[in-house]
């Protein structure tokens, strides 16, 4: 088998280089032939001494994950679907806003955390995807949309916010975040570079010492009891080790302060209780607020709040200095708003799936107030 090296970050590939007798600066050179260059033929790195590309097309490859398809929403947002074999598939989405291009990015083919809300969480997980799954994602997606006029990359911004929860797949992830800030890949810078967690708390401290990048935490509820339901590694992990492992993330954080993400479910989390509590939640905690109206899917048994309802919400936390934004819904006409991602994903662990919304409701205990 020849090795993949979109597996490789810098580190890894010199590595590898040294392995082969190269040495490190014919690492960076192909590096960024791959990654800035979005190069996959070794034949067409034409400043690259013969010999190393006639051993390079021996003994490796560039291979990214496959396009499935690649659908444009009226709206401009553009959903990819990669194959990522044995029948599983992962969903990309491109969201382009004035000042910025933002890729959204999945982690793993399905999740096991099952979030109530959450179409992905819904399928049941089938594994954890490689590091050249993961950059692959960006690698296809940069080659897809090309460049600015002024050869500015039209991807600005990643978000690990696709499919999954990046931080149960820590490994996989770091090189693939190295390559997305490396000057010679990407060059992003790490404020331009977003985890979305779930609240896994070990891993938060792990990501804070190997590579610090802007924090999201999907709170989704102001108390351990409802949080408990909507987001069941609360069990593990409640809120007040969160808030507190969001303090010590701050520390190395390249932004001085978390995101919290809270999705607005009519009738279960949506109160101005429920924003009071939020605020005696977060009170040290320096953060800002994304609302996030729930996107609906067949079965989920959730309903959007109403507008008027996330208005209010907002004013309440932006009435005590918490600076608060509601997000706009894009490309719900392809089904790649936040929380539709569905890919294609064959589910390996023993849960049950298919539930339907009523018998699902009563198994985690919610009841629409
Ligand atoms: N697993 C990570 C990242 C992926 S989900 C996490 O949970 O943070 C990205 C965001 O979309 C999370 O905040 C998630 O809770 C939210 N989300 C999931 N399903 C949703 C839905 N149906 N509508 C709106 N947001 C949803
Ligand atoms: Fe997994 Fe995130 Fe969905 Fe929860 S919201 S099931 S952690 S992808």
């Amino acid at each position: 088998m020849r090795v993949n090296l979109l597996d490789f970050d810098a580190e890894g590939l010199t590595a590898w280089f040294a392995q082969q007798g190269e040495k490190p600066f014919r690492a960076r050179q192909v590096l960024r032939w791959i990654h800035q260059r979005g190069e996959g033929d070794f034949a067409a790195m034409t400043d690259v001494a013969k010999l190393l590309r006639e051993k390079l097309v021996a003994a490796a490859a560039v291979s990214p994950p496959p396009t499935l398809s690649d659908r444009l929403s009226d709206d401009g947002t553009r959903k990819f679907l990669f194959d990522v074999g044995n029948g599983n598939a992962v969903e990309t989405v491109f969201i382009p806003e004035d000042d910025r291009g933002t890729l959204c990015v999945s982690s793993q083919a399905g999740c096991a955390l099952e979030c109530a809300f959450c179409s992905t969480g819904r399928q049941g997980f089938n594994r954890n995807l490689t590091t050249a799954e993961i950059i692959g994602q960006l690698w296809q997606a940069n080659r897809a949309l090309g460049v600015e006029p002024g050869g500015e990359r039209i991807i600005s911004n990643v978000v690990l916010m696709g499919m999954g929860e990046p931080l149960a797949n820590f490994d996989n992830l770091i090189p693939a975040l190295r390559l997305m800030l490396d000057d010679n890949a990407y060059g992003l810078s790490r404020r331009r570079v977003t985890v979305s967690t779930s609240g896994i708390v070990p891993a938060m401290d792990r990501l804070a010492e190997a590579c610090p990048v802007a924090l999201a935490v999907s709170l989704h509820a102001p108390t351990d009891g409802l949080r408990d339901k909507l987001v069941p590694i609360n069990r593990k992990y409640p809120l007040a080790e969160l808030m507190a492992a969001c303090q010590r993330y701050l520390v190395h954080a390249p932004r001085d302060f978390i995101t919290f993400e809270y999705v607005m479910l009519d009738g279960v989390n949506d109160s101005d209780a429920d924003a009071r509590a939020l605020l005696h939640l977060v009170r040290d905690v320096p953060c800002k607020f994304n609302l996030i109206p729930f996107n609906p899917f067949p079965d989920s048994g959730f309903r959007r709040s109403p507008a008027d309802r996330v208005r209010r919400f907002a004013s309440i936390l932006a009435d005590h200095g918490i600076v608060t934004t509601t997000r706009k819904t894009r490309g719900d006409d392809i089904d790649a708003a936040c929380g539709q991602l569905a890919g294609k994903v064959k589910d390996k662990s023993r849960r049950v799936i298919g539930v339907s919304p009523g018998s699902l409701r009563a198994s985690i205990g919610l009841e629409l107030r």
